[in-house]
């Protein structure tokens, strides 16, 4: 059966699955991005002829021209979700017509041909359904589906590709951070902004995190787990991480988080923990809040917590916050009270343990 915008996709069978037993030796300790399944998923675009050859087939190395645009000028949109177990057995995306409508987004940002929403949710439902046995169990396990796309046309001058390859690859994943989530330090970067109002910042794209590594590579010589950018323009808002989104709470038991004004990725692990925080009854102002009131008020106690958020990481406590012209610890350095309800919250309703009211599962099987 298929709706509008969905199409048949060829299923080839990976010839040289791995093994059952393999696998689970894998799946007992899966790490992050390392361990992945036996099919992708892949569409081609063509001007003309659109999207077209929808196929599951096997994981396998991809043979590009060494003129291929994307090589050259960074045409490239990814998107990051995950495929949850459900306590009988069966499993579930998390909003996945959020990813598809981000990912279409993100191709008009690149000047990239936009993949029918419903086509982007068939791809990533039909991998998951083949590669079902890969869905981990066990707490902070998942499927992490990578769906992404490439410009392929075969040229060296600057231009909108007129060819497109997107694919979908499957990664089992445990935590993100080593040792579940402890409490993280993070970098100010005074050196280096990650984006300007009218870049690409709000599109999912590589560029992006290529632009992000130098300033991530500063904090972790500066002995910090990840990056913390502030505005390009004045230099003073927070803005997020390298790939997160950041919240902080405050003792009168608020919540805030930088508003989206086009620099800052719209992280749907934000938006739903924003929905979760107001049914909680807890007020969440979507407001800049300055890298120098964030020390004042780890200072003076007004501020309880800060977190960063998104679907690799879950909520991630920040513990300390180090810069040129900044060092200040945050409460008692831990995970905070409101961090830790918000997390155990989405991650009840992500593997079905919680009532579902805003229906953001899509149960697959
Ligand atoms: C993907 C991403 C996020 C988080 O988005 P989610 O939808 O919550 O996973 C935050 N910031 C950046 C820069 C990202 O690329």
């Amino acid at each position: 059966m298929t709706g509008s915008g969905e199409q048949t996709f060829l299923f080839e069978q990976n010839p040289t699955r791995v093994a059952n037993s393999e696998r689970d030796a894998l799946l007992a300790n899966p790490g992050f991005g390392r361990v992945f399944t036996d099919h992708m998923a892949t569409i081609r675009y063509s001007e003309g002829r659109g999207w077209h050859d929808a196929k599951i087939g096997p994981r396998k190395a991809f043979d590009l021209d060494p003129s291929t645009l994307v090589l050259h000028y960074a045409q490239e949109i990814f998107e990051g979700m995950k495929a949850y177990r459900l306590p009988d057995g069966g499993a579930t995306l998390f909003r996945p017509d959020a990813n598809a409508r981000r990912f279409r987004n993100s191709a008009l940002r690149l000047a990239m041909a936009p993949l029918p929403e419903e086509l982007f949710v068939q791809s990533v439902r039909e991998l998951v359904r083949i590669d079902r046995d890969w869905i981990p169990a066990g707490e902070g396990a998942a499927l992490y589906l990578r769906p992404f796309m490439i410009a392929t046309e075969v040229l060296l001058g600057v231009k909108p590709s007129a060819e497109y390859l997107y694919c979908v690859i499957a990664s089992s994943v445990g935590s993100y951070f080593k040792g579940g989530a402890p409490a993280i330090t993070i970098w100010v970067s005074e050196n280096y902004t990650r984006a300007a109002p009218g870049g690409t910042g709000e599109a999912k794209c590589g560029g992006n995190y290529a632009a992000s590594l130098a300033a991530q590579a500063e904090a972790m010589q500066e002995g910090c787990e990840q990056v913390v950018f502030l505005d390009a323009v004045e230099r003073r808002f927070v803005e997020e991480l390298g790939g997160m989104n950041v919240f902080f709470g405050f003792r009168d038991g608020s919540l805030q988080t930088p508003p989206l004004t086009g620099t800052i990725l719209p992280g749907i692990t934000r938006d739903s923990l924003i929905t979760l925080a107001r049914d909680m009854g807890l007020t969440v102002r979507e407001e800049p809040y300055a890298i120098d009131q964030w020390q004042a008020d780890a200072e003076s106690g007004r501020l309880t917590e800060a977190f960063a958020c998104g679907t690799a990481a879950v909520v991630t406590p920040i513990g300390k916050v180090k810069g040129r012209e900044h060092s200040f610890t945050i409460g008692d350095g831990g995970a905070g009270p409101v961090a830790s309800r918000l997390k155990s919250a989405l991650l009840d309703i992500q593997n079905g343990r919680a009532p579902d009211p805003h229906g953001w599962l899509d149960r697959l099987f």
